[in-house]
């Protein structure tokens, strides 16, 4: 396995890596949830195409058309990433970027276009990239990738080479943190202090509770190690608890997340509602998120209103990060707090 990419993509990269460049589709969509490191896949796929001297299935990282695609400045590849202030990729972003792709090449290898969230291109967008993919220019290799193959139309998906991507097993996850952790930049003051939380330790305890609190992600999981976000975990938890157990008052409550990360907020909201479906529903314990709950959710997971929890996590789950920092996100988290308070039965 080359060591630019993650082991739980092996099977795709031997495939992509193993078709000779004069074979190669000329576009292609990487889809998976996000976390799991499809976009790092699509880069390393970007460099071997544009490299001039690949070995081992991987760009060699030496050559000139290495070195400027790692200085980001490779004159034949191009990300398509979305302007800043906005919310969609437009048809005038897609025009300019179908100019590029027509201009000639600079180099003697594949000229290539990476659309990193494609899900956000219009549908007039859409359309003009489609024109593209039906008469591509030799030697172009355009690279979509999105979280989900339905949020593309079907007349661009029908001209891409597909390539689903997911994350890794336990155990191949357990693997790559103990193998990887020790080299990440971790801000030590993020940790917990001796709570007997989750550590950066590699013990096989940890590493299955980060399993679950990352969704399965590896990329996610780096993130909650490094960042602030495990050690906001116990304080969010407890609060959102509170509602329920305590009863205390949704916008009391509110008003002590609101001076937290919001997106955090979300993130833990959306993991407990998820403990308390897999309760309801049986589903096995191994697949809880928040484990080291387990007792005190399923103690409470009975007084609970199932519709009511069901709508709510509905709701949760589309909201996107723009909504999230909307103009008033105080009132917005007040009313899913009140929402969740709502779920109790008898309320
Ligand atoms: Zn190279």
């Amino acid at each position: 396995m080359n060591s630019n990419n993650y082991p739980w993509f092996e099977k795709q990269w031997t495939h992509l890596a193993g078709i000779p460049k004069e074979k190669f589709p000329h576009a292609l969509i990487a889809t998976g949830v996000n976390g799991i490191g499809k976009l790092d896949f699509c880069s390393s796929l970007s460099q071997l195409l544009l490299c001039d001297n690949p070995s081992n299935e991987i760009g060699c990282g030496e050559c000139n058309p290495c070195k400027q695609y790692l200085a980001g400045s490779h004159g034949d590849f191009l990300s398509m990433n979305i302007l800043e202030g906005k919310k969609s990729i437009g048809v005038d972003q897609v025009r300019e970027m179908i100019h590029w792709v027509n201009l000639t090449k600079q180099s003697r290898q594949k000229k290539v276009l990476l659309i990193p969230q494609a899900q956000l291109m219009t549908n007039q967008a859409s359309n003009a990239l489609l024109k593209t993919l039906e008469e591509p220019p030799n030697d172009v290799v355009i690279i979509l990738v999105a979280e989900q193959l339905k949020s593309l139309m079907p007349t661009i998906r029908s001209r891409c080479q597909l390539i689903p991507l997911s994350g890794p097993n336990q155990n191949t996850f357990d693997t790559w943190i103990c193998d990887n952790s020790a080299d990440w930049t971790c801000n030590s003051e993020s940790m917990p202090e001796n709570t007997g939380e989750i550590m950066p330790e590699k013990t096989a305890k940890n590493n299955d509770l980060l399993f679950c609190l990352s969704f399965q992600r590896p990329l996610k999981a780096k993130q909650l190690l490094c960042g602030k976000q495990l050690v906001q975990r116990k304080s969010i938890v407890d609060l959102l608890l509170s509602v329920i157990i305590q009863k205390k008052a949704p916008i009391l409550v509110a008003a002590d997340l609101f001076k937290l990360n919001n997106d955090d907020v979300f993130y833990w909201f959306q993991s407990l509602l998820f403990d308390f479906l897999y309760i309801h529903y049986k589903v096995e314990a191994t697949k809880l998120i928040n484990k080291d709950y387990m007792q005190k959710l399923k103690s409470v997971s009975g007084q609970l209103n199932i519709l009511f929890l069901l709508d709510l996590q509905k709701q949760i789950n589309n909201l996107n990060s723009f909504e999230k920092n909307a103009l008033n996100p105080q009132l917005l988290l007040d009313s899913y707090i009140i929402k969740w308070s709502e779920c109790l039965n008898n309320s």
